[in-house]
């Protein structure tokens, strides 16, 4: 018997009750679910805190504020994003009426990554409540003081058959995934997502995924290289370059890279200070495994800035390599750590072709004053999302679908997508019974085909 059956059942029970289908009721959830994290505050920040030394202030700036904006945003949008929508009736259909009705999918699997615990299970989460469904939540046993937290402040707040967290790692995730689901919606990496569509398929569930990959940040020579490098600095250190959307590596145009160093050595100096490990707006590395094996991809001859670390402290400094080839281990997996490589390039063209080469991003950065270089990138490249003259903060924009492309992903999320990629559109024709046209039925005619080809085609 599984252990997770009866709680499913108790979902899809609770489900066909129709009481989440009330959008009233998925507002007053909202509400008590943003209640229930502000009144929490301190037990989360501390939670996180244990897991990666992660502050208080960024745990609110890269997690619980983006969170609130969903709820915040789904409480006043959602009435609008379930109501039914008519379309037009084409003449074949005539008379009739044609409409769309957004129906919540029911039971929903969300598991979520360790990287960003409390953004990336509850905004999720908020899609599948805003969109009428009953959740069932995975953290990451990776962030197991943040996982401990969110089971007990959500477990002790809402009802089981709507909205609960189970806890663990590999075999209670293989468990899950072995039950019927009306959607799963994973975060994490490539490897694993491919065995969670492998155990959806058995069920014929849908998916989202949202992987990994390298990301990477192209700058030109007519960038304005002060502001590059302050931004590439913020969005690849942050979270000690945790961050599936972070700049994995630079591709540098020649005669730019010198003064791009130069600059990026002043800001890591003007955000983290002379030792970044006293700093504490910088992260540590989550595990003694993940610290393992960014320290062997630090090949100290190519280290131009930092290249510290400190084993007890899970602590690896801001590092940046140069010389860097697309033959080198550091280019051969997503880095997911505070190490960045340059590569230097000289032809537009052979970047681009470097980048196709291969897995599609999940996000691409690009710095530059030029529209033409920018539009060639942005017309040639598929990548899930990314920025001009700034990185990782396209994902903050709610109005921006999130999520990437082949191998980095499919489907997307935040604001209205999340809603969408937890709703199924169910399209109704409703025709009237006043006239009944015999055109489509048999016996046929050559009259029949020519006045179908006037009104279909
Ligand atoms: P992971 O795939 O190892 O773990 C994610 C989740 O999958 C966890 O809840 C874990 O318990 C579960 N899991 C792990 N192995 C499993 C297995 N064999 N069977 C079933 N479930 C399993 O990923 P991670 O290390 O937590 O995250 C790192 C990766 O995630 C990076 O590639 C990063 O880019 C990506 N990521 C993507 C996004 C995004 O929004 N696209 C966000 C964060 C992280």
């Amino acid at each position: 018997m599984n252990p997770y059956s009866e709680i499913i059942k108790s979902q899809l029970d609770f489900f066909n009750t129709n009481a989440t289908k009330d959008t009233n009721f998925r507002i007053k959830q909202l509400k008590k679910l943003i209640k229930v994290l502000k009144d929490n505050e301190d037990l989360l920040d501390e939670a996180i805190y244990k897991d990666f030394k992660k502050s208080s202030f960024e745990n609110y700036e890269t997690e619980l504020s983006l969170v609130y904006h969903e709820i915040n945003l789904a409480i006043k949008k959602l009435k609008s994003w379930s109501k039914r929508k008519s379309v037009r009736t084409n003449m074949a259909n005539m008379p009739g009426k044609s409409y769309i009705i957004a129906e919540p999918l029911g039971v929903t699997l969300t598991i979520g990554a360790w990287n960003y615990p409390y953004q990336l299970a509850f905004a999720p989460v908020v899609a599948a409540i805003s969109a009428g469904n009953t959740a069932i939540l995975k953290p990451s046993e990776l962030s197991l003081n943040s996982s401990n937290a969110m089971a007990k402040i959500i477990n002790e707040n809402f009802d089981s058959n709507y909205f609960h967290v189970i806890e663990g790692g590999i075999e209670e995730t293989t468990n899950l995934l072995k039950l019927k689901f009306d959607k799963i919606f994973y975060t994490g990496s490539t490897n694993v997502g491919k065995i969670i569509m492998k155990a959806a398929a058995e069920h014929l569930t849908p998916v989202t995924l949202e992987l990994g990959g390298k990301s990477p940040s192209i700058v030109f020579k007519d960038a304005n290289i002060k502001i590059t490098a302050q931004r590439l600095v913020w969005a690849k250190f942050l979270n000690g370059g945790q961050t599936c959307v972070a700049p994995d590596y630079i591709l540098a145009e020649k005669g730019v890279k010198a003064k791009l160093i130069e600059e990026i050595k002043t800001q890591i100096k003007n955000i983290y200070g002379g030792n970044p490990m006293d700093s504490d707006a910088f992260v540590r590395i989550i595990s003694p495994r993940h610290y393992n094996r960014l320290v062997d991809l630090i090949d100290s001859k190519k280290v131009i800035i930092g290249g510290d670390s400190n084993k007890e402290e899970l602590y690896i400094s801001p590092t940046v390599l140069d010389n860097i080839s697309f033959e080198d281990d550091i280019m051969q997996e997503e880095i997911f750590g505070p190490i960045l490589p340059i590569i230097e390039f000289e032809d537009l063209s052979w970047a681009i072709k470097m980048i196709k080469e291969r897995p599609k991003p999940l996000a691409l950065y690009i710095f530059s004053s030029s529209n033409k270089s920018i539009n060639r990138i942005l017309h040639e490249v598929s990548f899930g999302g990314g920025g001009v003259n700034e990185a990782i903060m396209h994902l903050a924009n709610s109005n921006l679908p999130f999520g990437g492309v082949g191998e980095s992903g499919m489907g997307n999320y935040h604001g209205k997508a999340g809603f969408d990629s937890f709703t199924h559109y169910k399209s109704i024709l409703s025709k009237s019974t006043v006239v009944e046209l015999p055109i489509k039925y048999p016996p046929y005619s050559d009259w029949k085909r020519s006045v179908m080809e006037k009104l279909i085609e």
